[in-house]
C-alpha cells in the first residue's frame, strides 16, 4: 500500500495538487485496502485520511492500512471531507471522471472558501496501471484458475449443450475452484452469434460445425483475469479455419510487439495490419486490448485512439477478432504482463484451433 500511495503523491506533485479526494471505490480499495461499499480517502504528501459510516467502522479497522487516520462519518461521506483536509489554502483534486455534477456542486457547498476544487480524474488509474509483484501474483493465479475451468468444460463437449448451459457450467466451475465470482458475464457464442463481440449466451444448442467464441475470466482476491478462445464444435468448415488462422497470426504479431516503450496505438496497428492484409480490416471493429487488474477494463489501452505507452508492470489483453455477420466470429485473447525486456503471457492455454465434440 505504501508504495502505491507514494507513487500517487509523486503524481500529485507533478499536477501541483496538495491533496486528492478519492471517491471511486476500486481506487479507495487499491490505496487503503478497504473493500466495503461506502468509503473515501484524502491523500497528500503529509495526509492519509479515510472515512466511512458506522456500518463499516469495524471492517475499516481491520482493512485500512495503519498509515491512514480513520474517521467515522455520516452516511453522506462528502460531509466529512473538510475535516480530513490539511490547514491553510488547499488545492484539492477530485475525480471528475467518476463524480456526478450534483455531487460536485454539493462538495463545493460543503467546503470552506480556502479550498480550491481541481478536476483530477484518472490519477489513481495511472498508478493502478503499473502492477506490483503481489498484484501480478493474484492476476496470474486467477488466470490459471480460469484456464483449468475452461479445460474441464471443453472435456465435457459442446455439441448439443446450449450456450447458456456452457456459460453457467464454466462460472460454476470457477467458483468451485475458489473464484469469488466471474470477473464479467461469460460470453459463449456459437456460429453466427459469435459475430457479436459482446454476445449474451442464448438458450440455443451448439451445433456441429459451429465455431464457438468463449470469453471468460475469474475474480480472485479482487483481481480479474480475462481470456478468449474460439473452439470448433465438430469439424470446422474451410472458411472458418482460414479466418481462425488469420486472427491467430494477428494475435501472435500483436503479442510479439508487447514490450516497454511501445505506444498502445502502434501495438494495435501491428495486429490490425495483419487482419487488413487478410482482407478483413472492416470486420475487426474493436481495440486490440485493455489493461486488467482490480477492474476488468482499465488502463492502459491498446487501440487506434490510445495515448498510452506500455511500461513494465502493465497487464494487458491482446485480443484481435474477425466478425462475419450472420456467419461466424473468431477472437483469441491472452492476458499479458509487460516485463522489463518484453512480456510474459499469464494464461497458459494452447492457441491451436481446438476441435471438440
Ligand atoms: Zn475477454
Ligand atoms: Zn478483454
Amino acid at each position: 500500500v505504501m508504495g502505491r500511495v507514494e507513487r500517487l503523491t509523486d503524481l500529485l506533485a507533478e499536477e501541483e495538487l496538495d491533496v486528492l479526494l478519492v471517491t471511486e471505490l476500486v481506487n479507495v480499495r487499491y490505496l487503503t485496502g478497504y473493500t466495503g461499499t461506502n468509503g473515501i480517502a484524502v491523500i497528500g504528501p503529509r495526509t492519509r485520511a479515510f472515512a466511512t459510516d458506522f456500518r463499516y467502522v469495524e471492517q475499516a479497522a481491520e482493512q485500512v492500512h495503519p498509515s491512514f487516520a480513520r474517521a467515522r462519518a455520516s452516511l453522506d461521506l462528502l460531509e466529512a471531507v473538510s475535516d480530513l483536509l490539511p490547514p491553510g489554502s488547499v488545492s484539492l483534486g477530485f475525480d471528475d471522471a467518476n463524480m456526478a455534477v450534483r455531487e460536485h456542486a454539493r462538495l463545493r457547498e460543503l467546503l470552506p472558501g480556502r479550498v480550491e476544487l481541481v478536476p483530477a480524474g484518472g490519477l489513481v488509474e495511472r498508478v493502478r496501471a503499473v502492477k506490483d509483484a503481489e498484484e501480478v501474483g493474484h492476476i496470474r493465479t486467477a488466470a490459471k484458475l480460469a484456464d483449468a475451468a475452461f479445460e474441464r468444460i471443453i472435456r465435457d463437449g459442446l455439441i448439443g449443450r446450449t450456450e447458456r448451459e456452457v456459460a453457467v457450467a464454466l462460472e460454476h466451475d470457477m467458483r468451485e475452484r475458489g473464484a469469488r465470482r466471474p470477473s464479467f458475464d461469460s460470453i459463449v457464442a456459437a456460429g453466427g452469434h459469435g459475430a457479436l463481440p459482446h454476445a449474451q449466451p442464448r438458450d440455443v444448442p451448439i451445433r456441429s460445425g459451429d465455431l464457438v467464441v468463449i470469453d471468460w475470466g475469474a475474480e480472485l482476491d479482487g483481481y480479474c483475469s480475462d481470456c478468449t478462445r474460439t473452439v470448433a464444435a465438430g469439424e470446422p468448415r474451410e472458411d472458418a479455419r482460414e479466418v481462425y488462422e488469420l486472427v491467430l497470426s494477428a494475435q501472435l504479431a500483436g503479442l510479439k510487439d508487447v514490450r516497454p516503450g511501445r505506444p498502445g496505438r502502434e501495438v494495435d496497428a501491428v495486429a490490425r495490419e495483419v487482419i487488413e492484409a487478410g482482407g478483413h480490416g472492416e470486420h475487426f471493429g474493436h481495440g486490440l486490448g485493455h489493461g486488467v487488474g482490480l477492474a476488468v477494463h482499465e488502463s492502459p489501452r491498446l487501440s487506434q485512439r490510445s495515448e498510452d505507452v506500455l511500461a513494465p508492470g502493465n497487464v494487458v489483453t491482446v485480443e484481435p477478432g474477425v466478425y462475419l455477420p450472420g456467419r461466424l466470429g473468431v477472437r483469441i485473447e491472452d492476458l499479458v504482463l509487460v516485463t522489463e525486456d518484453g512480456h510474459d503471457v499469464l494464461n497458459g492455454l494452447s492457441k491451436r484451433l481446438l476441435t471438440t465434440d
